[in-house]
């Protein structure tokens, strides 16, 4: 998976595109604007939460199919 993240610049505002396993792996990212670290600290906590939601998405979407998908019920008796 090559999943990216917007991590901001409180210096500048500037939005660094950053891969997920890169700011996992780091502790400071230089902003390629202005060149101050950046703490991933704050998003790392950010970046388990949106992981931990994207499983809870994938988990409701395999739940509606298996509702919509019952056996039986869409068969026509005669
Ligand atoms: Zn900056």
């Amino acid at each position: 998976m090559s999943n990216e993240v917007d991590i901001p610049c409180p210096e500048c505002g500037h939005e660094n595109s950053q891969r997920v396993a890169w700011v996992k792996a780091n502790d400071e990212l230089p902003c390629e604007q202005c060149g101050s670290a950046i703490a991933l600290e704050d998003e790392k906590h950010l970046l388990v939460i949106e992981q931990a939601t994207h499983n809870i998405t994938k988990l409701r979407r395999s739940l509606a199919r298996f509702r919509n998908y019952t056996p039986g019920t869409t068969r026509k008796r005669r």
